[in-house]
């Protein structure tokens, strides 16, 4: 994260080296006119090479990709036609556990800047404020996120010793209620390396550790961070510790030792658990570098019977995201119809956009996976990024047209009707093509009135005479509601509001039982709702 080379380059002037000659600290980028001091680089193509062709850009962007792990990563060259040369060198080692400590011992201020005081202030501040982090890096290595760059597969973690005095600092602050918000980092339940081998030899280039499936050397252990949690618990003045960063599900399950899900569920969960499946399309999923969407049901049937065992009534808030690459119309219908099917909407929801340095983004600009060079759909236009974002929030009334159109686009217009499968009823004017309500017909398998919303999650209703769609009071826009975990650390959001997270609660307590209901009696119907 930029301490190392803070430091060297800082070293490095104060002993009068002139800044031009800065050039061979790890972790930074230097423009050159010769590259006769630079060892083993690696040629990229030009920067007008990649301008021209796509391929060549995400060939490109690979050697980048590959070239990260500041064990065996090489310094990369890019040319220009001007005759500079764009240097980067190779990245700086992680930090060890007593730099991580120096770094976080610093006398931080603990607040926001002033000059934001007049705007009324950071709402995050609250959540922040009382968070604790505990690791850097990250071996997840999903596609669509720029942790790799950034931090690094290498796990870098701060000692028990270190946290727990933050703790102890945090209780004496007047405004503290007796809850630590988190205790985490990009993957709260990552506390030490994935594998022994790459702490002399680097983690692997072309292979993942949890993808596609959990490697054969992965280290799958929760000890250390439950002692952590433990001691932190007991201090005084600490009533509950959360963990609120997001925990690797995939990882978790691989633990054959239950305690870890235990104690998640008895202590650190409260109410609700944010995971992050992302989708529930195995063909998306591949492409976001995410396992396979048995492993999340398998964490999910875990995760409830834990709930059951320790007497707690909890859920789980998954994240989705919408217009991934490889996300065509289909797999969009189907993660509505998902959503369908557990009862669920989310409040929010995260659409994909393009931030420098991922693989996601590479296809997003080049419409090639550069893993494998192959061709992968990508919905750009942003059209049909309201239709699919607007597939998962598919019972806010202000969705319904764009609902409409994604339907009749995926050739799924089965999903409007009164069926209890279907998403939507149709629009009045459209009775004729789609049938009229049961109750008109003699049927009776319409429920009156409303489909399957919540209080707050923007119903889709259906009246008597317009069949068309209604919304309630509080409907889901996709915005967030609850100011006080906006820009939480590497959080998405949450629910911190009374009212987000009572009307979030009641809505999730619904679905796990209609998950059940639905999933019964929707294996039936679905065979007759096949894709026309
Ligand atoms: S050996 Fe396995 S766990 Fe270790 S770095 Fe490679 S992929 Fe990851």
């Amino acid at each position: 994260m930029g301490e190392h080379s803070i430091v060297e380059i800082a070293d490095a002037l104060n002993s009068g080296i002139s800044v031009k000659d800065v050039t061979f600290i790890a972790g930074t980028v230097y423009k050159a006119r010769d590259l006769s001091s630079v060892y083993e680089p690696v040629m990229l193509p030009s920067y007008e090479e990649i301008l021209k062709d796509k391929e060549v850009f995400a060939r490109s962007f690979y050697t980048q990709y590959v070239n990260t792990d500041p064990f065996t990563a090489k310094c990369l060259v890019e040319s220009y036609e001007s005759g500079d040369y764009v240097v980067q060198n190779v990245p700086a080692k992680p930090l060890t556990q007593s730099e991580m400590d120096r770094v976080y011992a610093l006398s931080y201020m603990r607040d926001y800047h002033p000059c934001y005081k007049e705007q009324g202030g950071i709402p995050a501040i609250e959540e922040l404020k009382f968070s604790l982090t505990s690791n850097r890096g990250c071996f997840g290595g999903c596609n669509f996120c720029a942790l790799t760059f950034h931090q690094g597969r290498m796990i870098q973690t701060r000692s028990h010793e270190s946290i727990v005095s933050e703790a102890t600092l945090l209780t004496w602050d007047p405004e503290f209620k007796g809850y630590i918000n988190d205790v985490g980092g990009p993957t709260a339940n990552f506390r030490h390396t994935s594998c022994e081998k790459q702490n002399t030899r680097g983690v692997c280039l072309n292979k993942q550790c949890l993808f596609p499936k959990p490697c054969s050397n992965l280290k799958v252990d929760h000890t250390d961070y439950l002692s952590l949690l433990k001691k932190l618990r007991e201090l005084p003045k600490v009533k509950k510790v959360f963990i609120r960063s997001g925990i690797r599900f995939d990882y978790l399950i691989e633990d054959k030792d239950d305690t870890f899900m235990k104690e998640l569920c008895e202590n650190h969960v409260s109410g609700q658990l944010k995971v992050a499946p992302e989708h529930i399309s195995d063909a998306v999923l591949s492409m976001m570098g995410k396992p396979e969407n048995a492993v999340y049901e398998k964490f999910i049937a875990r995760y409830k019977k834990t709930n059951e065992e320790v007497g707690k009534k909890q859920f789980v808030v998954p994240y989705l995201m919408s217009s991934h690459p490889g996300s065509t119309m289909k797999e969009a219908v189907a993660l509505a119809e998902y959503l369908r099917d557990i009862g669920y909407m989310p409040e929010q929801v995260q659409d994909f956009y393009p931030t420098p340095s991922t693989v996601s983004t590479c296809m997003y600009y080049t419409g090639i996976d550069p893993r494998t060079m192959k061709p992968v759909y990508v919905p750009k236009s942003p059209h049909e990024k309201a239709m699919q974002r607007a597939l998962i929030q598919y019972r806010n009334p202000k969705n319904y047209n764009l609902v409409v159109e994604a339907l009749t686009l995926a050739n799924r217009t089965d999903l409007i009707g009164y069926d209890k499968l279907c998403l939507i009823r149709p629009n009045y004017m459209d009775k004729d093509k789609f049938g009229s309500k049961p109750s008109e017909t003699g049927k009776n398998s319409v429920r009156k009135g409303s489909g399957r919303g919540t209080a707050n999650s923007g119903n889709v209703r259906g009246t008597a005479n317009s069949g068309n769609v209604r919304g309630t009071a509080n409907q889901a826009d996709g915005k967030e509601k609850n100011g006080s975990s906006k820009g939480s650390k590497g959080a998405r959001g949450g629910f911190g509001s009374k009212t987000g997270r009572s009307a979030q609660s009641s809505e999730l307590n619904r679905f796990e039982g209609r998950k059940a209901e639905n999933k019964n009696s929707g294996k039936k119907i679905r065979n007759t709702h096949k894709k026309k």
